[in-house]
């Protein structure tokens, strides 16, 4: 008797895009990222019902209103431990968390290192625009520091007149790496297939993987074309020399576009599961046993 195979067709992009229009304004480097996403997904023909998008306050929290999977608009800096919770209660679905520079490293900094460090099997894109878009252009804990670089955007420069000149910028690059995540990469919304191709490698890696998703501003903070001038690919790399790659992030007068990091340790979903088996095995949580167990 002939065997019936179900075979699952392969998804296009346009599988993922949701009925809701994004409402970023007209040349938003989060388009560019979304179409990274829908690209991504598509190319690991990921099963909509079976990923989740979580995201925190933000013109980047809009985002998975765009997608149609799951998802859900978070509160302000909260996208890490609502996606680490979704992921440990079914570990069988995809987790993707994104969120801007200003809610992951300003209100969600304190989040990010134990994400990081625990190495929770979730995908975390920051798309990094260097600016807060959604309250209209102050500066952000990524935005340059001095006076020349407000000075492009005229309406940056009413929420800023002087520049940033108080201010050091966070390297969030070398951030995450001293954290300990297992997989740290940057792209560039205006290089939407190498971006793409990050994303892949990213929700693939079983772990915590963070991507910079370098992603410009135009109404607050236009930083097209410093960033299309200014960005190059890495050199021959060995992904897997963390100190190298903390060198690199802190000494970079450009930036470097891919991989800079990733090592295959056991994820804290892994771990979690032998915790659960070591306490099965245990004698049943008796008032007598517990109490021998204290004697
Ligand atoms: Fe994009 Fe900036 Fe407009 Fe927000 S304000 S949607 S970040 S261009």
């Amino acid at each position: 008797m002939a065997t019936a195979t179900i075979e699952t067709a392969q998804r296009k992009w346009s599988d993922y895009r949701s009925e809701t229009k994004p409402t970023w304004c007209p040349g938003c480097g989060d388009f560019g990222v979304l179409a990274a996403i829908h690209r991504a997904f598509a190319r690991l023909n990921l099963d909509p019902k079976n990923v989740v998008l979580v995201s925190g306050i933000g013109c980047s929290g809009r985002l998975p209103e765009f997608v149609s999977t799951y998802g859900l608009h978070g509160v302000h800096g909260r996208a890490l431990p609502i996606a680490t919770g979704i992921k440990l209660a079914n570990p069988e679905l995809t987790v993707v968390a994104v969120g801007g520079d200003g809610d992951g490293f300003a209100i969600g900094g304190g989040h990010v290192p134990h994400a990081a460090r625990r190495n929770v099997d979730i995908t975390y894109i920051v798309m990094d625009n260097e600016v807060y878009g959604l309250t209209k252009g102050q500066p952000s804990p990524t935005t340059p520091r001095g006076e020349s670089a407000l000075k492009s955007s005229s309406s940056m420069a009413k929420m800023a007149p002087y520049g940033e000149i108080l201010e050091t910028p966070l390297n969030i690059l070398a951030m995450v790496l001293v954290y300990g995540a297992s997989f740290v990469a940057r792209g560039f919304s205006g290089q939407p297939k190498q971006l793409e191709d990050i994303l892949v490698k990213a929700i693939q890696h079983k772990g915590f993987s963070f991507v910079q998703a370098m992603s410009p501003c135009p109404t607050w903070f236009n930083t097209y074309d410093p960033w299309k001038d200014g960005s190059v690919p890495l050199p021959d790399w060995d992904t897997s020399n963390r100190a190298a790659a903390i060198d690199l992030a802190l000494t970079e007068d450009k930036f470097h576009l891919g991989i800079f990091y990733q090592d295959h340790r056991p994820s804290y979903g892994e771990l979690y599961g032998t915790v659960v088996e070591k306490a099965q095995g245990e004698k049943q949580a008796t008032i007598e046993n517990l109490l021998d167990r204290f004697s």
